[in-house]
């Protein structure tokens, strides 16, 4: 397929578009704090977003693009990566984050493509900049002023977010887990509550209290979180926090929709149920939420679910700084509309990949879903039609291939359904193999963004880690 990119009145193929532009005379940055840009002007694409859609990405275009007259840039607003599938394990402490993050300034030296700490806060699409917020220190000082950065392509890997609705109380009353600072935040607020407990257990005379989680959302992310607190709960007493017992931490796990997992099978949505039951957890289907107030949430019925945590992981939305981008089309939740090359409806050099894009799938009336094996799959297809553009060749379709969903239950559990070929269309599996499948997927990312060797190397750091280190992060 040919994507035509359209300049002023004059249709032009993708590389006519990127090309013409590579030859043009480097623009003076408007900001002085600007990367510098050489006296001969190379071509830049602008990738905003280290995720796992995103930094797939840039590893792919700074391997495949000539650096002569190419320059590959990274953005984002966090110094380092954590895949975001993990992050259920960083908030309850299973997983050290400092041991399994990436630094993007080091992986972009050994790669060889600029990296930019910033905020994306607004594109100006007329004069093809990118412009990130003034920067600020701990102490609410400003260290740096706004940013303007030209492209000639640009790639937004910006992910989502978890959507309220619109329910009163939700941005003040709950914690999320949409970013590492999230996951950091709930385990120092989870190991406070524990504390709590431990203490009026040794008091004098002694008081029985227990920590109260309520989750709204039993998609994957809670259903996840929800298991790995029973890990939490059995581990601390074995790390000398003093008096506590798995009784002490009660989840309950809500959900608007009839059943837990709704995009699974009513099957395996009830063997997860079993499963999580039997881990302890209360699941409540089927009920509304219509407010967090700071003691708990109210239900449509006019019912408290009593908590000392709440957490809202619910639904998914596009980042709000997408609404400051004028004249390209969104979806209902927010997300930047795609054609089939991935590139945004209204402006070709504007692409998007991953949970912030809503991409057509064929035979299917929703989007594409928004999961790390889709960005995955997005970022070798962005990557194939940036370089195919400045080669001067046609673009491809991107096409999504289902390879199933999985949901890890604990250590030693996953659920969920694998498609494909090989298992000669969909397969329901449960158990330490759909464990092995899970663990893949982030086998998967650490290969992409390591290459094969490093990778493996990682992944076998990760389990000797896992042996050595101590079962929960404490701190
Ligand atoms: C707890 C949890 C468990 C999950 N488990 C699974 C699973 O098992 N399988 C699965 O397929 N999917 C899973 N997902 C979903 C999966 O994580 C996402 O679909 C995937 O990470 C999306 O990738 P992305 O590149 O679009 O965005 P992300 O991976 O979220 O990356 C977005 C990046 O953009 C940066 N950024 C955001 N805004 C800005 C800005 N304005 N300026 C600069 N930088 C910005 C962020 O810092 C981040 O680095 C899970 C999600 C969660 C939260």
């Amino acid at each position: 397929m040919s994507a035509g990119y359209s300049v002023g009145s004059h249709p032009m193929t993708a590389s006519n578009a990127l090309q013409r532009e590579s030859h043009l005379e480097a623009r003076p940055m408007v900001s002085p704090s600007a990367p510098a840009m050489p006296a001969e002007r190379r071509t830049r694409i602008v990738v905003v977003g280290g995720g796992a859609g995103g930094l797939e990405l840039v590893t792919r275009l700074a391997t495949r693009l000539d650096r002569k007259s190419c320059e590959v840039m990274l953005v984002d607003r966090s110094r380092t990566h954590v895949w975001k599938p993990l992050l259920h394990e960083v908030a309850t402490g299973a997983l050290d984050a400092n041991l399994d993050e990436l630094a993007y300034g080091a992986h972009a030296r050994r790669w060889g493509y600029t990296f930019v700490l910033g905020e994306m806060e607004a594109i100006d699409r007329v004069a093809r900049e990118l412009i990130l917020a003034p920067l600020w220190d701990e102490a609410g000082r400003q260290i740096g002023g706004r940013q303007r950065i030209a492209y000639d392509g640009l790639v937004l890997a910006i992910g989502s977010e978890a959507n309220d609705f619109g329910a009163p109380g939700v941005r003040e009353n709950c914690l999320r887990l949409d970013s590492r600072v999230d996951a950091d935040r709930f385990r120092q607020r989870l190991l406070e509550q524990c504390q709590r407990v431990s203490r009026a257990a040794s008091a004098s005379p002694p008081r029985t209290e227990s920590v109260r989680i309520a989750i709204v959302g039993a998609g994957a992310t809670g259903v996840e979180l929800a298991a790995e607190l029973h890990e939490v709960a059995r581990s601390l007493g074995a790390h000398g926090s003093g008096l506590f017992d798995q009784a002490c931490i009660e989840t309950t796990l809500i959900e608007a929709a009839p059943r837990i997992l709704p995009a699974l099978g009513e099957k395996l949505s009830a063997a997860a149920r079993v499963e999580l039951e039997k881990l302890g957890v209360r699941v409540r289907a089927g009920v509304k939420i219509v407010a967090a107030l700071p003691g708990g949430f109210m239900t449509a019925d006019g019912e408290m679910i009593g908590a000392d945590l709440l957490l809202w992981v619910a639904g998914v939305k596009a980042p709000p700084v997408l609404e400051r981008i004028d004249g390209l089309e969104r979806s209902r939740s927010g997300q930047l509309l795609v054609q089939e090359t991935l590139q945004t409806t209204n402006d070709d050099r504007i692409w998007a990949i991953g949970d912030c894009c809503a991409c057509p799938w064929p035979g299917s009336e929703r989007p594409v879903p928004p999961r790390a094996q889709a960005a995955h799959q997005m970022a070798a297809t962005a990557c194939e039609n940036i370089t195919r553009g400045l080669r001067g060749r046609s673009l491809r379709q991107f096409r999504y291939h289902d390879h199933g969903s999985l949901v890890s239950l604990s250590r030693y559990m996953a659920i969920g359904t694998l498609m494909g070929a090989l298992v000669g269309g969909q397969l329901a599996i449960q158990g330490t193999i759909a464990r092995l499948f899970y663990k893949s997927l982030y086998a998967m990312h650490l290969t992409a963004i390591h290459g094969s060797v490093r990778g493996a190397v990682h992944i076998a750091l990760g389990a000797v880690n896992r042996v050595i280190r101590p079962r929960l992060k404490l701190h």
